[in-house]
This record gives structure tokens, C-alpha cells and sequence, in this order.
């Protein structure tokens, strides 16, 4: 505290020292580097309900309302912006998902939903990353029913490009990257679990990853079928352990793009 401030307590009699003093309980913000913009993609929405849950819960609610709280998170406790696809009830288009990611020049996109199950016996969180070709039956059959493309739906048999990735070589370190962020992400979700089982990191062709032109997962938070694990996904201190786990994955893909710029500056430097 200055001088004339302890004057000033003193004369007017007031204790100023409560609020001149930084509060001590406040952790200091996380601070990225390379990853300045991080696009959050609620699934579903309008007139897309996406999957029913137990007791009517509907799948476009439970991911916006916990995208909304990992935002919350993310912004009080990193400087990286976050951005989503959607802030309310809105439909939108599949397609236009990852277009905004790109318009965004997003550094990292993480699309949110919650699986479901005929039985209601299936329980956990998966995290997916890109696959070429998606050829196990049940990432084929999970991409089917989060984009409605199982035929005769409107999306069926339309192909998607893979957008804005120039060669084969830019779409491997993309791809490598993808895989890198879903792995750490993986990690964190496994470390920091108290409640949601682990499922593990998959593959699938999602839409929504081939046209991303920055690291892209797909983050199944779990079950919205199961009678117990898909009322706990709304909880928000199960929403802030998904932020918590997001964050660490957010600053290993810093590191990895900090590291990965470093080389080339040395490579371009060599090559002089
Ligand atoms: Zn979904």
C-alpha cells in the first residue's frame, strides 16, 4: 500500500487494507502461447434433439448446457478465447460447424456430445479423433446416428471433402496433431475422472473432423441413456472436470505447436 494511502486509512478511519490487497486464494490464469482460440461445437440443437436420454433428457440440451459451463471455466482460468458454434437452443447446420471453426482460424476444436444406447447399459466417455475410413462397425453406426446420414436420412450418401488441407504431407502433421490433442485430452479425462467411467480414444469418420482445418476431436461425454451416469452429466462439478481435463489438453497441444515451430524456425534458419 503507497504513503498517502495508509494516511488516508488512518484519516479516515476505515480498514482499506481489505481491498488494496490482492486476494491470495485467486490461482494465477493459465497462459498459452499458440493456442489463442478454441472453438467449443454444442451438437445437435433446434429441431436436431439429437439422442433421448433417460427420464426425457434430450442430448441438445445436456451439450449446450455443458459447453456453456466449460466455456464459463475455460475463460476465469486460461487467457485462451473461446468461441461456440451455438449459445442457445439454435439449429445448426452440420456442415457450417466446422466452417466457423475455420472462419475463426480456431487453434483447437472440440465438438460435444453424449452417446447413447438401446439398453441403457452402456456407460463413459470417449474421445475421437479423425479416421481415414471408419471401418469398425460401431464408430461406423455412432457417426450414422449423431449425423443422421443412416439411409434415408437427409445427409445420406453426400460426400464430404476434407477442406483447406492443401497435401498429403500438411494433412498427416494435421492428423498427427488431431491425434496428439485427443491422447492428451484422453490422459487428462482419465486422471481427473470421479464419477464418468473412461472409455478410451477411438477413431471415426465425424463430418465435422474431415473439414476442420485445425486439431479436432469429437468429445463424447457419456451415456445420456444410462439411469445414473446420464442425470450426473448435467452436474455441474462433473462439467468442470471435463473444463479441467480440456485445459490440460489444451496446454499439451501448446507445447506440441510451440515445439513444432521451434523446429522449423531451425530448419528455416539451416537453410540459409
Ligand atoms: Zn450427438
Amino acid at each position: 500500500m503507497s504513503n498517502w494511502l495508509a494516511i488516508l486509512a488512518v484519516f479516515v478511519g476505515v480498514p482499506i487494507v481489505a481491498w488494496a490487497a490482492p486476494a491470495p486464494s485467486q490461482p494465477a490464469r493459465v497462459q498459452l502461447n499458440h493456442v489463442r482460440r478454441f472453438v467449443l461445437d454444442p451438437g445437435h440443437g433446434g429441431d436436431n434433439l439429437g439422442a433421448l436420454g433417460t427420464g426425457g433428457i434430450r442430448e441438445k440440451a445436456l451439450t449446450l448446457a455443458a459447453s456453456l459451463r466449460i466455456a464459463h471455466w475455460l475463460r476465469q482460468n486460461c487467457d485462451v478465447q473461446v468461441l461456440l458454434t451455438r449459445e442457445r437452443d439454435d439449429a445448426v447446420e452440420l456442415r457450417q460447424r466446422p466452417r466457423l471453426a475455420n472462419d475463426w482460424k480456431a487453434d483447437a476444436l472440440v465438438s460435444v456430445h453424449a452417446n447413447a444406447h438401446d439398453q441403457g447399459e452402456a456407460a463413459g466417455m470417449e474421445v475421437f479423433f479423425l479416421a481415414a475410413d471408419a471401418s469398425a462397425e460401431a464408430s461406423r453406426q455412432l457417426v450414422e446416428r449423431e449425423e443422421g446420414t443412416a439411409a434415408g436420412a437427409p445427409n445420406a450418401g453426400k460426400p464430404w471433402s476434407v477442406g483447406g488441407i492443401k497435401n498429403d504431407l500438411a494433412l498427416a502433421a494435421a492428423h498427427a496433431r488431431s491425434q496428439a490433442f485427443a491422447y492428451a485430452l484422453g490422459d487428462a479425462l482419465q486422471a481427473g475422472r470421479k464419477k464418468v467411467r473412461f472409455r478410451g480414444v477411438r477413431q471415426a469418420a465425424f463430418g465435422v473432423l474431415k473439414e476442420a482445418q485445425m486439431p479436432a476431436l469429437v468429445l463424447e461425454l457419456g451415456y445420456i441413456t444410462h439411469p445414473v451416469e446420464g442425470p450426473q452429466l448435467f452436474d455441474p462439478a462433473v462439467q468442470d472436470e471435463f473444463a479441467r481435463a480440456l485445459l490440460r489438453a489444451l496446454v499439451a497441444l501448446d507445447k506440441r505447436l510451440g515445439q513444432e515451430r521451434k523446429a522449423e524456425a531451425r530448419q528455416a534458419a539451416q537453410k540459409k
